[in-house]
């Protein structure tokens, strides 16, 4: 996997994070292993206190398969370009947003769906202060959007005077760091000292920033995760053996002793990468980031003047789904080998207005006129 525009703090670690991640998943193999009477060890269930130490090719198969899956999940995502943004990168994107050159016109496009001509818009009453003439679409108003013939209420929402004059609608603030406007939803991350593309947050676990490149690696290592330690689970539990079948109740720690000690490793593990798993499923079908979510209006400039539930970039479920997995994701190019050259931040752009009423709710599926999701 290439490493070159990986960070110091990200490359330096490398070893130490995998070393630590290997070390954790044999010692949780270990203990499933070693725990007696389960269902890895086919005669487990045998009378008279007897147990063979045959092992269960199926029970095995499962606990295997489940467990590579998950290294191999690891090992794509740990390391990977979270969509480290350079100057480079805001250029080309400025190159296409004015004057319609540059690489990757067609992808942008098809990526922030937007209509451009609507964007200019905009910015042009902005600048100029005209207010009419904006021939919005369909239902009513929400707080926060509206007045003046939504110009008061966009520049709310944008965030006003406080983005300054360098904002364009799809850049940020000039990051202090970097030196450069960073696209719309990205965030200088203070360990890896990069400004990183639709960013989400930095994963000390994995040691890798977690952003619009790898975001949906990132969840489906959590998934794989999750599935490796409820398979550990499954068989620890089945080596528990029942009161009513241990003659004397002072020996049940005797017995069950290994099953106690396997739970308390295992269990957390599971708990966390499900927790982690479903957390960040609801991220990717709402088009939203932790970031985001835990900054919400008050932290995250760009989210100045909406509500919770608002999600701004929401394309739909599918929108969404197809969003994260195939666009933004860029593992698929990994195979080219070129990918750094051809890679180029999605453009996202605030929405015109906020619908919070819509009759449509596939196309707003959390905040619509029937029920609202917070
Ligand atoms: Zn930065
Ligand atoms: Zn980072």
């Amino acid at each position: 996997m290439p490493t070159t525009l990986l960070p110091p703090a990200v490359t330096k670690a490398r070893f130490q994070t995998y070393a630590f991640y290997l070390v954790s998943n044999l010692v949780a193999l270990l203990l499933v292993v070693s725990t007696p009477n389960t269902r890895l060890w086919s005669g487990s269930k045998v009378a008279n206190d007897q147990s063979t130490s045959a092992l269960n090719g199926e029970a095995l198969a499962e606990l295997l398969v489940s467990t590579v899956a998950s290294w191999v999940a690891y090992w794509a995502v740990q390391g990977s370009n979270p969509g480290y943004i350079t100057e480079k990168h805001v250029e080309e994107i400025k190159a296409v947003e004015e004057g319609g050159m540059g690489r990757g016109v067609d992808e942008i496009e098809l990526i922030t769906g937007d209509s451009r001509s609507d964007c200019r818009g905009d910015i042009e009453m902005r600048r100029t202060g005209r207010g009419g003439g904006a021939g919005e679409e369909e239902e009513g108003e929400g707080e926060g959007v509206g007045g003046n013939d939504n110009l008061e209420g966009r520049l709310t929402w944008h965030g006003g005077s406080e983005l300054g004059d360098t904002y364009k609608g799809y850049l940020r603030k000039p990051c202090t760091k970097c030196s450069f406007s960073p696209p719309l939803r990205a965030h200088h991350c203070k360990v890896c000292d990069r400004c990183v593309a639709t960013f989400d947050h930095h994963c000390f676990f994995i040691n890798t920033c977690v952003g619009e490149r790898n975001h949906c690696r990132f969840l489906l290592y959590c998934f794989f995760q999750a599935c490796a330690t409820w398979v550990a689970i499954s068989v620890v539990n089945s080596g528990h053996v029942p009161a009513k079948h241990i003659p004397k109740a002072s020996t049940w720690l005797e017995k069950n002793g290994m099953v106690v000690v396997s739970s308390l490793y295992v269990w957390p593990l599971a708990l966390f990468s499900t927790v982690m798993f479903m957390v960040h499923l609801g991220l990717a079908v709402s088009n939203t980031t932790t970031f985001e979510v835990s900054g919400g209006s008050d932290k995250v400039d760009y989210l100045s003047g909406t509500k919770e539930c608002d999600l701004p970039f929401s394309k739909g479920l599918d929108g969404n789904l197809k969003l994260f997995c195939c666009a933004r994701d860029a593992a698929w190019r990994l195979v080219s080998g070129d990918e750094e050259s051809r890679w180029i931040p999605i453009v996202w752009r605030a929405p015109k207005r906020i619908i919070r009423d819509s009759e449509d709710w596939w196309e707003h599926p959390w905040e619509n006129k029937y029920w609202s999701c917070c």
